[in-house]
């Protein structure tokens, strides 16, 4: 392994590659283009790691042997490029933790269910005493957590795909596709067809007896895989189709199958609702049956996930009508599932920063389900373009307490009032979780 280690980004991930660096007895310097927390400045004081903020020295970044860079950056920045050409290793974070590590892998990526899937299979391997730690795009850097001599005998990451881009020899153990749907594409050349490869990077390196579960009722997945020679057994999940291996759902019924062994649940008895979350289901169920844990401690962690924060989260039912924060839903389709979902009319709050939406898919669910359209964001025009005649009644507001109180005042009792955006957050607030936080502000001050 080379000597000297520079890190490029300092947020988690490339404050806990710092020390684990540090830790390993390279010679580590961090720098980061934006000003660093106190909080990650005071932990690499105290570990002795030199940095710099607002400038990269080209001087230091240069004399790397290893550069880790943050899945924020782009690989097209022109440095990227010359570190590459000069022959120096430029990795993801994840990919220099795990060459510190005995760990084993679930590595779950996808467009959308990331981390609810990583959420629910972390709950139930650590419900059945599996030495199992949660990492990646979640909570605390898998590479903070090696540092801290910390690490468990497997780790449930949430990958991205911009983590996968940075990914060389790592392996996963178990990988899961949960399906791939356009986003991020300003980062793929605007091609679907890179994004698409990219996400394969999860199965990279698998052998015969590592495992592959994946979306069966996804056509990018499927015609992808129809290409491809995949080392790993297989074990697809289906919401229409029966598998011999793996699991699907019909008739409201859940089955995970291996071979002859059988066990069902029935979808009405889960905690997550709703299309795509038998989905999800279906994803951490079969992890858990690789795990060969037992089928009553599946069942009860299936039933007693809670869902996570920020996506389809039910907030309050005030005067009778249901308000639901699904801010964590920026982009079309995860939308598409929170509407799919709805059992009600709906007073539907969307809009935020575009990236390129094609909202031709959500017209369908919108005209059957959706009473009016609340649109929350500095420009609406495309969403106001593209509902005009579908929707009966359309709004505009320019802040979340506008947006809560139009929405109330536009439903009656027995509607739900769902935030799902279908657009970044970066407009009117700081990220996705200050927008949700804030409606949820709102509706508890109506
Ligand atoms: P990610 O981590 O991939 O962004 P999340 O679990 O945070 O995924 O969910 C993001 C959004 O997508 C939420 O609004 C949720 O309602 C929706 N969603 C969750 N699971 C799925 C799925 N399997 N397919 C499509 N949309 C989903």
């Amino acid at each position: 392994m080379s000597k000297r280690v520079v890190i490029l980004g300092a947020g988690e991930s490339g404050v806990g590659a710092a020390l684990l660096a540090q830790k390993q007895g390279f010679d580590v310097f961090v720098s980061d283009l934006g000003e660093l927390k106190d909080i990650f400045k005071d932990e690499l004081d105290n570990a002795g790691v030199l940095y710099e903020s607002k400038q990269h020295t080209r001087e230091k970044i240069f004399n790397a042997d290893v550069v880790v860079k943050s899945p924020g950056i782009p690989d097209t920045v022109l440095m990227i490029g010359e570190l590459r050409e000069k022959g120096i290793e430029v990795i993801s974070e994840i990919e220099f933790a795990s060459r510190f590590s005995k760990a084993k892998y679930v590595c779950i990526t996808g467009s959308n269910g990331k981390t609810t899937t990583t959420l629910l299979t972390y709950h139930i391997l650590k419900t059945a005493g599996v030495n199992v730690g949660l990492a990646g795009n979640i909570g605390q850097s898998l590479a903070r957590q090696i540092a801290l001599g910390d690490d468990k005998e497997w780790y449930v990451l949430e990958l991205s795909s911009f983590q996968l881009d940075g990914m060389y020899q790592f392996r996963a153990d178990i990988a899961v596709l949960m399906n791939i749907t356009p986003d991020h594409l300003d980062r793929y050349d605007y091609k679907m067809e890179n994004y698409i490869q990219s996400k394969f990077r999860v199965v990279q390196n698998q052998k015969n007896d590592d495992c592959f579960i994946y979306c069966l009722d996804d056509e990018n997945i499927t015609k992808e895989l129809a290409k491809r020679d995949i080392k790993a057994r297989q074990f697809p999940f289906s919401n229409f189709k029966e598998v011999s291996e793996g699991a699907f759902c019909i008739n409201d019924e859940i089955q995970f199958k291996e071979r002859e062994d059988v066990m069902s649940v029935f979808v009405e008895q889960l905690a997550i609702q709703g299309q795509h979350n038998r989905y999800n289901t279906m994803a951490a169920g079969i992890v858990a049956r690789l795990f060969q844990i037992r089928k009553p401690v599946i069942r009860e962690s299936l039933l007693s996930f809670k869902g996570v924060e920020h996506r389809l989260e039910r907030v309050l039912s005030v005067r009778g009508m249901e308000f639901i924060n699904d801010s964590k839903a920026t982009n079309v389709n995860s939308t598409w599932y929170a509407l799919e979902s709805m059992k009600t009319k709906v007073v539907w709050i969307a809009g935020g920063v575009d990236k390129g939406n094609d909202y031709g898919e959500l017209k369908e669910l919108a005209a059957q389900k959706v009473k009016a359209l609340v649109c929350v964001g500095v420009d609406n025009a495309k969403l106001l373009e593209s509902f005009k005649g579908i929707v009966p009644t359309i709004v505009e507001t320019n802040s979340m307490q506008e947006a809560v109180k139009s929405a109330y005042y536009l439903g009656d009792k027995g509607d739900t009032v769902l935030l799902s955006p279908a657009c970044a957050s970066f407009d009117l607030f700081e990220n996705y979780e200050h927008r949700g936080r804030l409606f949820k502000e709102c509706v508890r001050n109506l």
